[in-house]
């Protein structure tokens, strides 16, 4: 928890010197507790206040990256036990299991479908992020060998699993710079792995046989000065990993207690055979409070659930999901396919873009931006109506693709047709129906 201005003000040196360019030192802590002032601007604060500040002022549950540049997946920095509270901020990644023990057409198969299982949705690109390379031949030659045929045909994340620390040193020869998670620091191998760890500047997991074991050690790593920490508390049962997850968060967030304050990482694949369960398990984890979910493979009709429930566990609830406003094209429409206009609120896009596809009618869809708000409600509070419809039709450049110049309302907003042909000279408004189910038999009639 973030240190009120007093409790800074008992650790500054109290002279009132005015160096740090406010006349009082009362002023400066003042300043730091509301985030303007740097620490750094007092020359005169004592080391042991600068650890004790810097300390106080990390967050509960401390950021981890793994990877790099754009694919590069932060977990953790959570700040808060339920989503009304405040947002969650940072999106559990999902991780693909390949073992050096796999036949080679199996590894390209999976490295294949990391790739190609990725769906764009309300103007996002939603991918899984992470490849987990098991060391599981104790050949350290071959599991170097498998960990760089990742790395070359895969931008993902990488997590490097052996409990042998010649083997994940094989492993990071081949991709530290890609700043891979070592998985795992255990009670036996800690001692090595940590100055591993440090030396490549890569985060850390560590696997105990409980919670209890997680605490000792972290607090060894963190003395070893290891910062980015992942927690895997060992448990294979849906029950008691559910549990250690809510003990793990409520330890970190409720009572400030710093060995817990990490994200976690939880293996759905290591605790049942049964590719459906298995996903209903990591259903279960990205809501509490998965940081790292490793699934033993992906499968596009598991996977995409997952991603669509990341989408919506990591979004704030306060505010409605929104597509980008703008012209979507359906199945390739041309100059004489029909034009339907709807609101930016996603359920309502995905229902409308849905009938149409089932259609099979060519279409273009105009999406007008009501600030996530469904038809009805942003017709009633005056965001999808005549006036603001109109400025959007004639400014989209919709008017450029098609030769039959007709748009199709919701059939709830059928009272501003007539102020639409006022507001669009030389457009013909047609009222399309009122639900979404009707729109495939609408269009299978339209005629431009
Ligand atoms: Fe106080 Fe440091 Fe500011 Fe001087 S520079 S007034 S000692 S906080």
């Amino acid at each position: 928890m973030p240190l009120t201005g007093i409790e800074i003000f008992k650790l500054l040196p109290k002279t009132n010197c005015g160096e740090c360019k406010v006349p009082t030192c009362l002023a400066f802590a003042m300043n730091l507790a509301a985030g303007k002032a740097q620490l750094s601007a007092c020359p005169y604060v004592s080391e042991e206040a600068k650890t004790k500040l810097e300390e106080a002022s990390a967050p509960p549950i401390m950021p981890v990256t793994i990877g790099v540049g754009d694919k590069a997946l932060k977990v953790g920095g959570e700040t808060v036990m339920f989503r009304h509270e405040k947002r969650f901020v940072n999106p559990c990644g999902f991780a693909i299991l390949i073992s050096d023990t796999m036949a080679e057409s199996e590894v390209e198969a999976r490295l294949e479908r990391f790739k190609q299982l990725q769906y764009e949705r309300i103007g996002l690109t939603l991918h899984p992020d992470l490849i987990a390379v098991k060391g599981d031949s104790g050949d350290a030659q071959k599991y170097e060998a498998l960990v760089n045929k990742v790395k070359q045909n895969s931008d993902g994340g990488i997590i490097l699993m052996s409990s042998n620390p010649d083997i994940l040193a094989a492993g990071l020869k081949a991709c530290a710079d890609r700043k891979p998670l070592i998985y795992a620091a255990t009670g036996d191998n800690l001692e090595r792995l940590a100055p591993l760890a440090k030396e490549n500047s890569c985060p850390v997991a560590v696997k105990a046989s409980n919670v209890e074991g997680l605490t000792q050690l972290t607090t060894k790593l963190t003395e070893a000065g290891v910062k980015d920490i992942v927690l895997d508390s060992g448990a294979r049962t849906l029950r008691q990993a559910f549990e250690d997850q809510i003990i793990i968060r409520s330890a970190a967030l409720n009572k400030k207690f710093r060995p817990l304050g990490f994200p976690t990482i939880v293996f759905p694949c290591e605790m049942t055979d049964d590719p459906m369960k298995e996903a209903v398990i990591a259903s279960i984890f990205v809501a509490k409070y998965g940081g790292i979910i490793v699934l033993s493979d992906f499968r596009g009709e598991s996977l995409f659930p997952l991603l669509m429930e990341r989408l919506n566990i990591y979004t704030d609830p306060q505010r409605p999901l929104a597509t980008a406003e703008g012209i979507y094209e359906i199945g390739g429409p041309d100059e004489n396919s029909p034009v339907l206009l709807t609101s930016n609120f996603s359920l309502t896009y995905f229902i409308i873009s849905g009938e149409i596809e089932t259609s099979k009618v060519p279409s273009y869809l105009l999406v007008k931006d009501t600030e996530g708000l469904s038809v009805m409600t942003a017709w009633a509070a005056g965001k999808f109506v005549a006036d603001a419809i109109a400025p959007f039709v004639k400014k989209c450049g919709i008017g450029d693709k098609i030769k039959y110049h007709k748009l199709i309302i919701p059939g709830y907003a059928a009272a501003e047709s007539g102020g639409l042909e006022e507001e669009l000279p030389g457009w013909e408004i047609l009222v399309g129906p009122r639900e979404g189910a009707h729109i495939p038999a609408y269009l299978k009639a339209w005629k431009p």
